[in-house]
């Protein structure tokens, strides 16, 4: 059985890095990975143990009992700038020639050394921008419809 839960713990770490820093619900995780075979109980009890671990946070938010977790590649969040978007609540990293080129002249010109995992730039993200621009052209177009 080694094997199956040890398959199970690496779905589940695959699954966190290819969402890193954006804060997930466990049972939107959960019901995620069910898709793979990964049980709720595993998930779960795989969670608490990362928590425990320290590889990655959980996050309580208020009005809510749902719990959330945050996973970061350390390696990954240390060479970039992160942007909030907060329209949909994830975060990006910059890439990382914009983030050299802040951190540079931030730190040249005040002599501030940027501690880029933990810097956030709060805006909107692209999906975002462009979700609202379809709105609106969506609505500039809707009396132009000739049908078919
Ligand atoms: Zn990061
Ligand atoms: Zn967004």
């Amino acid at each position: 059985m080694q094997s199956y839960s040890t398959k199970q713990r690496k779905l589940l770490l695959s699954y966190l890095a290819a969402h890193a820093d954006e804060e997930l619900a466990a049972d939107v995780i959960s019901r995620d990975l069910s898709h793979e075979g990964v049980s709720v109980s595993a998930v779960y009890r795989n969670l608490a143990a990362l928590e425990a671990d320290g590889k990655i946070q959980k996050v309580t938010k208020s009005g809510t009992r749902r719990a959330f977790y945050r996973f970061s590649d350390a390696a990954e969040c240390r060479r970039h700038i992160h942007l909030y978007c907060t329209e949909c609540g994830k975060t990006y990293h910059a890439d990382v020639p914009t983030t050299d080129y802040v951190a540079d002249r931030i730190e040249s010109a005040s002599g501030f050394e940027v501690d880029r995992s933990k810097t956030v730039i709060r805006g909107v993200c692209r999906e975002c921008g462009k979700a609202a621009d379809t709105t609106a052209n969506a609505k500039k177009t809707v009396n132009n419809g000739s049908g078919t």
